[in-house]
């Protein structure tokens, strides 16, 4: 039987606290695949340096230097998860028979590792790891996270409830899902729409090993917008049907406002044209924003730039087995 490649591919932002731990975890977990013969010893561990300003590049070559099952790749700065993510993908898709994809802080429990591995040799080409429970999430963590997959789930995208990029991708799958590309790839919304074969693990995500959230409020809340827009025109359509019933509500205000005036009690009416002044106003900058939102995603996507640029490549077997893209 053929021998699987399989790479561990972790993007890692300022992770210098928890990359040592993070190292060791999945080394052991990826050296007893070895000894036990699940996948083959051509197998590595890709860290992904997503433009860290403190030393996680620094560990991660050192770790490249001493230990074989190690490579690593430094982004030329700073380009978000999921590019960092897309940079490992796409340079282990060269070498790899399937790319399981985790975050460096442990919060995803390392162990089903070896379960991702056996439903892939059992013919699977997309593994989901899927969160049984998050109670170490704080509750504001957990309830914004619930409220983007319902919202998700409304605006008619498919997303695995309760998984984020804890999966193993087939080289085939991973092939196909490297066909997508507009910049602003959001992974875990286009993985579901490649079909294949598929089926999750389930696993108890854990707090945190150490080092902060690198996804503050602001950075999820974008995050959640750029996911849904990337997918789905149905928020332009809800604010155009918003738009039409404010238009005839504001008619018949109108109506109203002209009998106040006939009636000669104009002042009454003062309230409501103000009233709906705001509101159409309001209404008004909020489809505005949103249109500007999706001519923004045209926008990057015509400028066709490339999604990340790689200052130094320590991958092992990069030139082992090249593949023409
Ligand atoms: N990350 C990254 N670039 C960024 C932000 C985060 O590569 O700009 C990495 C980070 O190092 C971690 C993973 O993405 O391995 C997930 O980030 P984090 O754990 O901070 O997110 P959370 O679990 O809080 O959603
Ligand atoms: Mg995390």
């Amino acid at each position: 039987m053929k021998e699987v490649v399989l790479t561990i591919a972790v993007p890692c932002y300022n992770e210098e606290e928890v990359f040592e731990q993070s190292y060791y975890q999945l080394k052991n977990v990826l050296t007893s695949l070895i000894s036990e013969g699940l996948v083959s010893s051509k197998s590595q561990l890709l860290f992904i340096d997503d433009g860290s300003k403190d030393s996680t590049w620094d560990k991660i070559e050192s770790a490249t230097h001493f230990d074989k099952l190690v490579s690593g790749i430094k982004l030329s700065r700073n380009f978000g998860h999921q590019r960092a993510l897309l940079a490992g993908l796409e340079e282990a898709v060269q070498f790899s028979d399937c790319v399981i994809s985790i975050d460096a802080d442990l919060q995803d429990d390392t162990s089903v590792i070896r379960e991702f591995v056996l439903k892939y040799l059992s013919g699977y080409e997309i593994v989901y790891g899927v969160r049984s429970k998050r109670e170490t999430d704080t509750f504001f963590k957990r309830s914004t996270a619930q409220g983007f997959y319902r919202l998700m789930g409304k605006m008619g995208l498919s997303l695995v409830y309760n998984h984020a990029d804890y999966r193993l991708l087939s080289k085939r799958a991973l092939t196909e899902m490297l066909q997508f590309k507009e910049s602003n790839l959001f992974l875990r919304g286009v993985v579901p729409l490649l079909g294949f074969k598929s089926t999750s693990v389930y696993y108890e995500r854990k707090a945190r090993e150490a080092g902060e959230s690198k996804y503050p409020i602001a950075k999820m809340l974008a995050f959640a917008l750029d996911g849904i827009t990337s997918f789905s025109v149905k928020p332009i359509r809800f604010i155009t049907l918003i738009g039409f019933l404010s238009s005839i509500i504001s008619i018949i205000a109108g109506g109203y406002v002209l009998v106040q005036k006939f009636l000669g009690d104009t002042e009454s009416g003062w309230a409501s044209v103000m009233i709906s002044l705001w509101l159409i106003g309001g209404l008004l900058l909020m489809s505005i924003g949103l249109i500007g939102e999706y001519i923004g995603k045209i926008y990057e996507e015509v400028k066709h730039r490339p999604r990340y640029i790689i200052e130094d490549n320590l991958c092992r077997n990069k030139q082992a087995n090249p593949v023409k893209s």
